[in-house]
């Protein structure tokens, strides 16, 4: 077959695993041949050789270079997973977990979910018995540890992608650490495409407690570190003369003239989120339908979490003859995910990170600029299969002289609250003296405890409380929305709650980009009430029950269907969850105003006050006088009551509260008289 001689000669190995479900066409030795070409193969005696002799081993190599998908098969094939013994491998992102476990199973010719499985919140896809190799994200580690706190399943943990530095990865990092002292069998990989390695190492080689006189049998403690060294080429770097103030417009024209005057060759466009890229998408389709008639061959895909299977393989087919793919996407094509043929790559200079303010109590997702480390990798992904180049979407200048060096790990710039509950939970009493890869601040710190102490979650003497905190520990969820469950429980209405909490687990229930936006609020509309957002939800799912699940229902009513079943699966999964924790099952049936009560209880830290009606009205936060704004997408974004409590903030040009609902004001001192006080 003529797909065969994509292997044969030396263009990249497309291997969607979509096509590949069978294997029949490429066999069995086309994929080995592909695993034996990249650049981790040459060390494979070498890995397996540190793993023998070392406790802990981190592995640097660049994107691509084949540690995700080969370094667990080695592992497998050299035995670790023998015996009922499981090889683990953490991702920071669901997206990545899904994608590599599928791309692993593929490789071994084997069904997803048996012999190797993933594992996401919200979602199981392994098998005790049969599962040798697991991916799962960092999170989802950190919670088996709750039920089994040496991880005696494991036989291997590789850490992966380490160097993004994400809270749970710093987590994970410390307490397997404490764990190696109890398990001195276990191993540990570390891996990571950059030389952050080095504080890695650092950490693992000191020891706040002397440890025991070394055996002269045993692996060594000292981490080992290896380098695997890329087969990157050459990638040319354009800056702009001019800075732009709008990145959107500039990555749009950017790709139209990588289009019109550079050989074929597919383009790699960096934003940082849904919307912009949707918008990118949407903007990019129509140039090329207005350009079909003399030069057509764009085909324009989006890349970020929460895509459908089949939009998420499409990303990985194979490029159709004659095309030039133009897949725009988050900083999860930055180094979590290979995507192969990129051969240009414009870089916006911006990604969505997470930044939490411990004076303000107010934590939001921004759009803040990039580190130079971050633009060194976005530029390596142009070089993986001949010369490429990288268009930056900044000045050389702004590049030298603003942009920082490394970024901040996440543990520094995050809302601590989960963080302390899941250690608490684990038994680490002195979180400000656990053994922190990076201190976090100790006014996040204080911040955390405060806010637990007033849900209930933590006693006077910082232990948690019995049974909220306990409960609240086991449930996968922000803590404010496990409290908000148990509150429903007391109140009855938790059948209410876990709808609720299944909503907030999405992006978001509407179709984006299909009706006008003056389509999609008159839908809107048809659920909508003056309670808010959550309520609205109930209303959409009690809609979707009575037209007996109905996809034909949920595309009339501009309404994702593939989020509404997700919806289901959810509450499902929260379902059995709140029953094993032995919390009452009930629903309030139309009372919603115990149902905003309940919210509340868990979310009262979100209190605003209206200030101004106009614009969709200017609030402040009750217990730091933040100005914060209605998002449009909210169905209160004209009501504006005088109390709301929100779920969550979005900052562009000012904060914006998403998914608001009205709330009376004397619920604040009744639900929460320690947070009130004042
Ligand atoms: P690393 O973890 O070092 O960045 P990976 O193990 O993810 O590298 O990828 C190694 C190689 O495997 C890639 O260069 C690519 O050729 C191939 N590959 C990985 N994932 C996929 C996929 N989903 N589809 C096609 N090829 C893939
Ligand atoms: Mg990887």
């Amino acid at each position: 077959p003529s797909s065969l001689s994509v292997l044969e000669d030396d263009e990249p190995g497309f291997l969607p695993f979509s096509t590949l479900a069978s294997n029949s066409s490429y066999g069995y030795g086309g994929l080995e041949r592909h695993r034996q070409r990249l650049p981790v193969f040459k060390y494979r005696t070498a890995i397996l050789y540190l793993l023998e002799t070392h406790a802990t081993t981190i592995i640097v190599g660049e994107t691509g270079s084949g540690k995700t998908t080969q370094i667990p098969q080695y592992l497998k094939e050299a035995g670790w997973a023998d015996g009922g013994r499981v090889v683990v491998c953490t991702q920071p992102r669901r997206l990545a977990v899904q994608t590599v476990a599928s791309r692993v199973a593929e490789e071994m010719d084997v069904k997803l979910g048996e012999e190797v499985g993933y594992t996401i919140r919200f979602e199981d896809l392994t098998k005790s018995a049969v599962t040798r190799i697991k991916f799962l994200t960092d999170g989802v580690l950190l919670r088996e540890m709750m039920d089994d706190p040496l991880l005696s399943k494991y036989s291997v943990v590789m850490v992966d992608e380490a160097h993004e530095r994400s809270l749970s990865t710093d987590m994970l990092l410390g307490l397997l650490k404490k764990i190696q002292r109890r398990r001195p069998e276990l191993r540990l990989i570390i891996s990571s495409a950059t030389i952050e390695a080095k504080s890695i190492a650092a950490f693992f080689n000191q020891s706040k407690k002397k440890l025991p006189a070394s055996r002269d049998f045993g692996p060594s403690r000292e981490p080992a570190i290896l380098s695997v060294e890329g087969r990157g080429y050459d990638v040319q770097i354009h800056f702009l003369e001019e800075p732009v103030s709008n990145y959107l417009q500039a990555a749009v024209s950017t790709v139209l003239d990588i289009h019109n005057q550079e050989p074929m060759g597919d383009v790699l466009v960096f934003l940082t989120g849904q919307d912009d890229i949707d918008a990118a998408v949407q903007m990019l389709t129509d140039e090329a339908q207005n350009l079909a008639a003399h030069r057509s061959g764009l085909l324009v895909l989006p890349l970020y979490a929460g895509l459908s299977r089949a939009e998420q393989e499409l990303v990985f087919s194979p490029t159709p003859r004659g095309k030039r793919k133009v897949v725009i996407a988050t900083n999860i094509a930055e180094t979590s995910l290979t995507l192969e043929g990129m051969v240009y790559v414009v870089d916006s200079g911006f990604s969505k990170q997470r930044f939490y303010n411990p004076i303000t109590d107010i934590e939001s997702l921004v759009v803040a600029p990039i580190s130079k480390a971050s633009a060194r990798q976005r530029a390596g992904r142009a070089g993986r299969v001949r010369p490429g180049k990288c268009f930056r979407l900044y000045t050389e200048e702004y590049f030298e002289s603003e942009m920082p060096l490394e970024g901040i790990p996440e543990m520094q710039r995050s809302n601590l609250v989960s963080c302390v509950i899941q250690l608490k939970a684990l038994g680490i009493d002195n979180i400000l003296g656990f053994d922190w890869l990076a201190s976090p601040s100790p006014e996040g710190m204080i911040r955390a405890l405060e806010v637990l102490y007033s849900l209930g979650i933590l006693d006077e003497d910082s232990k948690l409380t019995s049974p909220t905190g306990f409960q609240v520990a086991e449930m996968p969820l922000d803590p404010m929305l496990s409290r908000m469950i148990i509150s429903g429980s007391q109140f009855g209405c938790s059948e209410e709650m876990i709808i609720i909490a299944a909503f907030l687990s999405l992006q978001s229930i509407w179709v984006i980009g299909r009706g006008t936006q003056k389509e999609l609020d008159e839908a809107k509309q048809g659920f909508a009430v003056a309670e808010g957002d959550h309520i609205t939800y109930l209303n959409v799912y009690k809609g979707f029950l009575l037209s007996g699940k109905s996809s034909q229902w949920c595309h009339k009513n501009l309404i994702n269907y593939q989020a509404m079943k997700k919806v289901l699966e959810i509450r499902e999964q929260l379902h059995k969850l709140v029953q094993r924790l032995g919390l009452v099952l009930k629903s309030c049936g139309q009372d919603t105003q115990v149902v905003r009560k309940a919210i509340t209880s868990g979310f009262f830290a979100h209190a605003c006050r209206l200030e101004s009606s106009s614009h969709g009205g200017m609030y402040k936060t009750i217990r730091t006088s933040q100005e914060v704004y209605i998002h449009p997408s909210s169905v209160l974004f004209r009501v504006t009551p005088k109390w709301v409590v929100y779920h969550s903030l979005v900052s562009t040009d000012c904060q914006y509260m998403r998914n608001v609902i009205a709330v009376d004001s004397s619920w604040f001192t009744e639900l929460a008289p320690h947070f009130f006080q004042i």
